[in-house]
């Protein structure tokens, strides 16, 4: 029995005049029942709901970006959780709306929170269909899109699998529509294939093919094993996991010593952080090394921001380079007291501490 995080794009359940597309949603149904069936636990992350309300509704004046998200994830959300309702209650499978926002994730007390509820519900037979609050994330703290989203909820509740299905096969060695370009179907941890990602972006939803790259890589080296594969395919969602030699697919081989947990949520964290230590040569050697170490005072250079203990900071280099995301253990008050000097306890503990590979 696997756990498994389905993420499924807005270009996948929506057609092109943004009504749903209830073919393609009762296929995917079919197959997270047939999944469930098997044993295996599924979450999925659905994408939809601004284009789904962009179909069914015409704004009485023009909007601004701001207001068209809110007005048509609002009628938009409700009707593709209706469908899915209507369509997983043929099997009896009860589902489970979660809508989150990037806020939930930026505290350990909120996160553990999140993942308290994704448990819960799981534990109870029930199906979590998790998608963005777009009515309540303010923009300059949105998710990236819904592939960070449904990354941050793999990591969370510790995922076998990550699937992000796509209106692609996964990811080509060049421009998808060229002949000549092949499908990767298998990445290495570690292996960098952003090189191969043609910059495009089609349809409805917010992400491409560069961030689920980004997000794959990032997912895969804390354990996951992420899969890209192409939505409209059918039965792809059950071959993937069951059969995988069946369809064309990417596939990121997860590590195998993932990160603590804690050290999962500091490494997504970054993006949450209220400000910056900036370090010395010496101590971003140290840091980069593969020793245990925490990060002391004495080869901070610099403190940037305005932050609570237990607040997240970026740490960056000399050549403000970024080396990694920490917990920090003082406020950003007494880390400018301490920058400097010698023989004081550390700014950052190795266990709130993640360096990037
Ligand atoms: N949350 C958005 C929606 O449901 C989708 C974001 C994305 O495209 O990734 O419409």
């Amino acid at each position: 029995m696997a756990r498994i995080v389905v993420k499924i794009g807005s270009n996948v359940l929506t057609r092109k005049d943004g009504k749903p597309n209830v073919t393609n949603m009762s296929a995917i149904v079919d197959q997270v029942a047939e999944l469930r069936e098997k044993g295996h636990e599924v979450i999925m992350i659905s994408s939809g709901a601004v284009a789904c309300g962009r179909g069914a509704i015409r704004p009485s004046r023009q909007l601004d970006k701001v207001e068209e998200r809110q007005l048509f994830s609002s009628v938009g959300q409700i009707r593709l959780i209706n469908i899915y309702n209507d369509l997983f209650s043929q099997y009896g499978i009860v589902i489970g709306q979660v809508l989150t926002q990037k806020e939930n994730f930026n505290s350990r007390t909120s996160y553990l929170n999140q993942r308290g509820c994704m448990i819960t519900m799981l534990a109870n037979g029930v199906l979590p269909i998790v998608n963005e609050n777009d009515t309540a994330s303010l923009t300059e703290l949105m998710f990236t899109d819904n592939d960070e989203l449904s990354g941050l909820i793999a990591t969370m509740v510790d995922a076998d699998t990550l699937v992000i299905l796509s209106n692609v096969d996964g990811i080509y060695t060049g421009n998808p529509a060229d002949p000549s370009s092949r499908l990767i179907r298998k990445v290495s941890p570690g292996e960098d294939v952003s090189g191969n990602v043609v910059a495009s972006k089609s349809g409805f939803g917010r992400g491409g093919m560069g961030t689920k790259c980004g997000i794959a890589g990032k997912v895969s080296e804390e354990g996951v094993r992420v899969i890209i594969a192409c939505g409209y395919r059918q039965n792809v969602l059950v071959d993937v996991i069951e059969n995988p030699e069946a369809v064309p697919h990417t596939e990121f081989e997860p590590v195998t010593q993932p990160l603590s947990s804690l050290k999962r949520w500091i490494a997504h964290s970054g993006s949450f952080a209220k400000g910056r230590l900036k370090v010395d040569e010496k101590a971003a050697e140290v840091l980069r090394s593969d020793n245990a170490v925490s990060l002391l005072p004495v080869g901070v250079t610099a403190v940037e921001g305005d932050w609570e203990e237990g607040d997240i900071v970026n740490i960056y280099d000399h050549e403000d380079n970024l080396i990694g995301v920490g917990r920090s253990a003082v406020s950003s008050d007494v880390a400018r007291d301490l920058a400097g000097k010698k023989g004081e306890r550390h700014l950052v503990h190795y266990d709130y501490l993640y360096i990037e590979s």
